[in-house]
């Protein structure tokens, strides 16, 4: 089956429509592995180092059955960087979505007719025909993994499904052909339920945000220190299944609408109020601490920590901020501030 990339910051790619033109939607991941020379011979060494090794992988290609790439507006990053991508990536389909800054009236009206505009270039260039009939199907289904996702995510909370386990079930959804993950997750629901819980004596129960954070091995890096992450509103987390769609009415509007009223991620306006959804979710979960995690120079999230350090002391949750680089070496360089973080809550 044909695959179609997306370039995404949010999450803001209305899957739907991509499998709904019979196409895997097959979200870009970094990879911590390799050098990105090629990358910084168009971009200063001072912009995020996630999205630069993005466009490392796919300078170099990104394999023969990915036919396109869709590139949702995300930080400014990641969106001055498709310019690059017309220029040095070898595919013949690239098309930028617009995903609005604001939210209103206004931004919904903007966001549907950018969808429109992404089903039109999809049917010219591939020959296919986008029915509604197809994209109200692909919402059912995305729901459903949505539902099940929402659900497994839970029994972190019973400490039945350690953090990066549940990490890694969100990154292979984004990757991989839906219909074999619906399955997959239905039997992963069975099986982890039927778990003993682990012991959580000496684990702190942690609120994970920031930016992108896609390497699994980070996870499992934190619960070595002695961690395990409840709750999170990571792009490979809950604001992949926040909610649902309305799989009543227009479909191209019940998409706009979906990922308008998402909880409001840090590359979009106004990002402050980022901090009522971690306010809520620290408060819900009854979390030992939030840490929050910057990928290294990346803008929206550093310009949010001062502002998350201000209310978190004011409400008496023990906050942490890091930035990091994006590497596995320099993970064993945080662990004494983790450390840290963990004996003083
Ligand atoms: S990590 Fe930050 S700077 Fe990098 S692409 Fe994501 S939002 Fe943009």
């Amino acid at each position: 089956m044909k695959k179609i990339a997306y370039f995404d910051a949010s999450v803001e790619t209305p899957e739907e429509i991509i499998l709904a033109a019979d196409m895997v939607p097959v979200r870009l991941f970094g990879n911590p592995t390799i050098g990105i020379d090629k990358a910084n011979e168009h971009i200063p060494p001072t912009h995020c180092v996630w999205a630069r090794n993005i466009l490392e992988q796919a300078i170099n290609g990104l394999g023969n059955d990915i036919k396109g790439m869709v590139c949702t507006h995300g930080c400014d990053c990641t969106n001055r960087e498709f310019d690059i991508w017309l220029e040095c990536v070898n595919l013949d389909f690239l098309f930028f979505l617009n995903a609005p800054l604001k939210r209103n009236e206004i931004s919904l009206k903007f966001f549907i007719d950018d969808i429109k505009e992404l089903i039109l270039q999809l049917e010219e260039s591939f020959k296919i025909k986008i029915t509604t009939e197809k994209i109200q199907l692909a919402i059912k289904k995305m729901n459903q993994i949505r539902e099940l996702l929402k659900e497994i995510s839970e029994l972190r909370v019973d400490m039945k499904l350690k953090g990066s386990e549940f990490h890694a079930l969100v990154k292979e959804i984004q990757q991989s052909d839906k219909d074999k993950m619906i399955e997959k997750l239905k039997l992963k629901l069975i099986e982890i339920k039927e778990r003993k819980p682990f012991s959580d004596e000496n684990l702190k129960k942690i609120l994970l945000t920031g930016s992108v954070i896609d390497d699994t091995e980070f996870i499992k890096f934190l619960e070595n220190v002695g961690y395990q992450i409840i709750s999170d509103d990571l792009c490979i987390g809950s604001k992949y299944f926040w909610s649902k769609v309305n799989e009543n009415g227009d479909p191209i509007k019940a998409l706009a609408e979906y990922h308008l009223n998402k909880p409001i991620y840090s590359t979009k306006f106004p990002s402050f109020e980022r901090f009522e959804t971690l306010k809520n979710l620290a408060q819900t979960y009854n979390v030992d601490g939030v840490i929050n995690i910057a990928q290294k120079f990346c803008e929206p999230v550093l310009y949010g920590h001062p502002y998350f350090n201000k209310k978190f002391k004011e409400l008496g949750i023990p906050y942490l901020f890091v930035e990091m680089e994006y590497n596995r070496e320099s993970y064993k360089q945080l662990a004494t501030r983790f450390e840290a973080f963990s004996e003083i809550i």
